[in-house]
């Protein structure tokens, strides 16, 4: 037999082609859509389903009034109040203060150790790409003090001395 599914206009959900018929037959019998959330319900819990879903209540953070069932959408995706975090700093805060506060978050500065220059805290992580001296300063002292060390190394290396001034050992 091959997987797969067809979708059942009646409560709107993909049903195994295997079993479509016996579910259209169910579905169409016992399942009906609501006409005002378009929700599949069973046509016994119509009546309950009216009146739970689709009754008034009001959401705790900003009061806005809604149907039961647009509640949790409301409160995780729209409500001005619900709690979002400051992408930047990660503090949390009601949606309506995040804007204000991502401004103010946004322009704090910090100083940048490699180069010394205040970077915006949004831009710090871009900052920590482009900066012209974060990685190399440290690579140029290696460098450096390899440099020198190696001179030292020449200049107290005997071998060096006697073909430098060429002179008996
Ligand atoms: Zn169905
Ligand atoms: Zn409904
Ligand atoms: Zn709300
Ligand atoms: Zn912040
Ligand atoms: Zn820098």
């Amino acid at each position: 037999m091959t997987e797969g599914t067809r979708f059942c206009k009646n409560c709107k959900r993909d049903v195994s082609t295997a079993n479509f018929s016996l579910h259209e037959a169910h579905c169409l019998r016992f399942l009906t859509l609501c006409s005002e959330c378009d929700e599949p319900v069973a046509r016994k819990d119509m009546k309950d389903h009216q009146t739970e879903a689709h009754k008034q209540v009001r959401c705790n953070l900003c009061c806005r009034s809604m149907q039961q069932y647009q509640l949790e959408h409301h409160k995780t995706k729209e409500c001005h109040k619900r709690a979002m975090k400051c992408k930047i700093c990660e503090l949390e805060m009601p949606f309506n203060k995040l804007q204000e506060h991502l401004n103010t978050c946004a322009s704090r500065t910090e100083r940048c150790w490699e180069c010394n220059k205040y970077v915006m805290y949004k831009d710090q992580k871009k900052h920590k790409d482009i900066c012209q001296n974060s990685g190399l300063s440290y690579y140029k002292d290696v460098n450096f003090q390899t440099r020198n060390a190696y001179t030292n190394a020449k200049f107290i290396d005997p071998t060096v001395i006697i073909s430098g001034c060429k002179q008996p050992v």
